[in-house]
């Protein structure tokens, strides 16, 4: 196996790691969501995860390789950081913003390796490969896409709306409630 294709792989079972630890971690994300079009949009994209796993089997398997034991570590990273975020707030509409936004660091992150995948596999001449990574990465871009108007059109304003109401209610209510500190 010459060096590229040795590269090749490694970055194919690093997206193969990515890609199971995302799966295993979006339906606990939904389960917290409030939106039902954010709940729709965390669905949609676990099934078209599962598509983007089998594309990076197929690839390995042209390769001659197997997904192995890899762990992607930058993945692992996101993960780990979205959860301890969304431990930070109730559920409700400063949540549902609070995950999109680890959702998109995500799908970026995402992007970035397809991005070098589909460009290695077509320099080094692995036509196959470099059109199931373009496929996979148009998917990410429009689930990334997706998540901003998701968040413009609903999320960002019912946050700043259940924001506002929340300082308002502070405010008539003299000694500020819940979890609100009273110096802010
Ligand atoms: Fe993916
Ligand atoms: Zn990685
Ligand atoms: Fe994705």
């Amino acid at each position: 196996m010459d060096d590229v294709t040795k590269l090749m792989v490694e970055q194919l079972r690093d997206a193969y790691s990515a890609e199971k630890q995302g799966l295993r971690a979006m339906p606990r994300v939904a389960k917290k969501a409030t939106s039902q079009a954010l709940k729709e949009a965390f669905q949609m994209h676990a099934e078209q995860t599962e598509h983007q796993i089998e594309r990076l089997e197929q690839a390995l398997e042209k390769l001659g390789a197997r997904p192995g034991r890899k762990v992607c570590e930058g993945m692992r990273g996101l993960i780990e950081e979205a959860q301890s975020e969304l431990e930070d707030h109730d559920k409700g509409p400063i949540l549902d913003a609070v995950i999109v936004g680890a959702q998109q660091r995500m799908e970026h992150y995402e992007i970035a390796a397809y991005g070098t995948l589909a460009a290695l596999a077509k320099a080094a001449g692995q036509q196959e490969i470099a059109d199931l990574m373009a496929q996979t990465l148009q998917e990410e871009k429009q689930a990334d896409e997706k998540l901003t108007q998701l968040a413009e059109s609903e999320l960002n304003p019912a946050a700043i709306q259940g924001a506002s109401q929340g300082a308002q209610a502070d405010t008539a209510g003299g000694k500020g409630g819940g979890k609100r500190s009273s110096a802010a």
